[in-house]
């Protein structure tokens, strides 16, 4: 099955990727994690994106379906779960496109609502172990107890004021999205709030209800 998770920044679309790629056998796809993986390797794209991914602004629809494209095209005919795309219009507009192109649609996309106050909370205590792609919260899913809390990541755009733009950038650029989907794609709205297996759980209802599971 070809999957979309939606929503906002921090609503948990990371880690039900994960749960969902683990438990259906599907490619994760996530762009932010491709922008930082070429951040990392100081690749030609990752100098472009990396004041962009600091300040919590966009990278431009072209770049970033161009990335889509490339990595769609080396998952071939697998299935995937993409995460944190589409995140405008004309990228929710392009992806219709490219996957109708290659008559292989998305079968659904997941919507995942959790309200502003709480998202603050998720990221500013969110942390990511670079080893393994893990991603924790220090309150609501600790890392392991021996972990050395100085080898987490605390991400850059996770500090006040990149939380903030982020959350008016998804409002302004990233909500609309899901009506414009919405259009082609079977979706399904869930409540992002509660603890993650129960959000996982509303995942696997939301995905039998439109007959995915
Ligand atoms: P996104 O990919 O949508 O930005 P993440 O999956 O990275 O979201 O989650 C953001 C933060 O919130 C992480 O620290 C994660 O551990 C935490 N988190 C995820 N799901 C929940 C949940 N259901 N309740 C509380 N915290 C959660
Ligand atoms: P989160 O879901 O926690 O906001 P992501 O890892 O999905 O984080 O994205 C991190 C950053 O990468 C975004 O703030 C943005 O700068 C960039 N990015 C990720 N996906 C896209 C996209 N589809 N379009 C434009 N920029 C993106």
């Amino acid at each position: 099955m070809r999957l979309a998770l939606f929503g906002p920044p921090g609503a948990g679309k990371g880690t039900q990727a994960k749960r969902l790629a683990h438990a259906h056998g599907l490619t994760h796809l996530s762009t932010g994690d491709l922008f930082r993986a070429a951040i990392r390797q100081k690749t030609p794209l990752g100098v472009r994106v990396t004041e962009l991914l600091a300040a919590g602004e966009l990278v431009p629809d072209d770049v970033t379906c161009g990335i889509v494209a490339d990595t769609l095209a080396e998952i071939g005919t697998r299935d995937f779960v993409l995460d944190g795309f589409p995140r405008t219009v004309p990228q929710a507009e392009w992806l219709v496109k490219h996957l109708a192109e290659a008559e292989a649609p998305l079968d659904a996309m997941i919507s995942l609502e959790v309200p502003d106050d709480q998202i603050v909370h998720r990221l500013s205590r969110r942390r990511t172990d670079p080893a393994t792609g893990e991603i924790y919260h220090l309150d609501f899913n600790p890392p392991p107890a021996d972990t050395d809390l100085a080898t987490l990541v605390h991400r850059s755009d996770d500090q006040p004021e990149a939380i903030q733009h982020r959350l008016e950038v998804y409002h302004e650029e990233t909500a609309p999205v899901e009506a414009a989907l919405r259009a082609h794609v079977p979706t399904v709205e869930i409540d992002g709030t509660g603890t993650l297996d129960e959000v996982q759980a509303r995942v696997d209802a939301a995905l039998a209800a439109v007959g995915e599971a």
